[in-house]
């Protein structure tokens, strides 16, 4: 089969890989309909997140279930499904407290062998570790390009919302408007924001987030501290989501919180970074971190995109093939792309 491999940073390829088989009964394989390209896979393309040359990339996937162990209850073979970044065994202590991400047999796909050794999806087959609670049913009439987001991005940004206690009426600012920000955006207005800043430099992207309701800060054109102090009576935000895992993006969240306000840390960290650890002490600020609990919030958040209430189509920038994936990589990491989908 053919399969999205990494070579080595700033190069993928696209090449033939052995076809996936059942390790133990909890699998299942997928034949992969849709992919997407994710900002955590252009950590490992940039070289700044660690992986084997030759490994399959991805972590996004609809498909269908061509093959399942005796023990996969959950779905079948014939079922259109979507897939998590990452697996849940649903029995250790981690997943019996509802913090599935933290499961600790948890794999994440397409991420070399420091997160599991689990091969990726940006491929023709995918082996699907825990089928049960790694896969769920896309529900009929769904398009893949929606259903795609349940498991990874729009889980993330939800994720940032919730796990940041958001109550309705608050103030929450989202900082970085790559898709997880921009679902964050989304996320916020579901979840009853009374007003969302949207911070980011990229034109394309504050225009798209005033479409889905937030006040875009240009951070060339404009200090965020005013419009955001303004609108809360001088405090700051009650919520700010940090979706672009810089230290800076990380100081000014810091400095746009209110005290006793809220700091959902998603995006991604891999190495030490200098923290004004004074200013989160003395505001008291909570600071939440980590990739998303995307199993434990799948049902509602696929509940949300078959609503319509959240709706991530906008975020989907362009269509290549599989094997246009290198093309797909080097669009991304300039920054023209917000969601490449890739189809086999
Ligand atoms: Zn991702
Ligand atoms: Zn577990």
């Amino acid at each position: 089969m053919r399969a999205v491999t990494f070579q080595a940073p700033g190069e993928v390829r696209v090449e033939e890989r052995p076809e996936p088989r059942l390790t133990s009964p909890e699998e299942a394989i997928v034949r992969v309909e849709t992919s997407g390209i994710c900002g955590s896979d252009l950590h490992i393309y940039h070289g700044r997140v660690k992986m084997e040359r030759g490994f399959t990339l991805g972590h996004e996937f609809v498909g269908t279930v061509v093959e399942a162990g005796s023990a996969v209850s959950e779905v079948a073979v014939g079922d259109r499904v979507l897939g998590c970044f990452c697996t849940a065994c649903g029995r250790c202590f981690f997943c019996r407290h509802g913090d599935y991400h933290k499961c600790d047999h948890g794999r994440v796909f397409g991420h070399g062998k420091t997160l599991g050794d689990l091969q990726g999806a940006q491929a023709e087959l995918v082996l699907v570790p825990h089928a049960n609670l790694t896969l769920r049913r896309v529900p009929a009439g769904m398009p893949d390009e929606v259903a795609l987001f349940a498991g990874d991005v729009m889980g993330t940004g939800y994720h940032a919302i919730v796990d940041a206690n958001l109550v309705p009426g608050e103030t929450v600012c989202v900082i970085g408007l790559g898709p997880v920000g921009l679902c964050a955006v989304q996320a916020a207005k579901v979840c009853g924001a009374a007003h969302v800043f949207a911070v980011d430099r990229v034109p394309e992207r504050l225009a798209l987030a005033e479409r889905f309701g937030a006040r875009a800060i240009d951070l060339e054109k404009e200090d965020p501290r005013e419009p955001v102090r303004a609108a809360t009576g001088g405090r700051g935000a009650d919520v700010v989501v940090e979706a672009v895992g810089h230290p800076e993006a990380l100081d000014l969240a810091i400095r746009l919180a209110r005290k006793a306000g809220r700091v959902s840390g998603i995006g991604v960290y891999a190495e030490r970074v200098q923290v004004h650890m004074g200013l989160v002490w003395i505001k008291a600020l909570s600071l939440r971190t980590g990739f998303a609990n995307v199993v434990g919030h799948l049902d509602r958040v696929i509940a949300l995109l078959e609503s319509g209430r959240l709706d991530p189509r906008p975020l989907v920038t362009h269509h290549l093939s599989l094997n246009e994936a290198p093309e797909g990589y080097a669009i991304y990491d300039r920054r023209e792309a917000l969601k490449v989908v890739l189809k086999p």
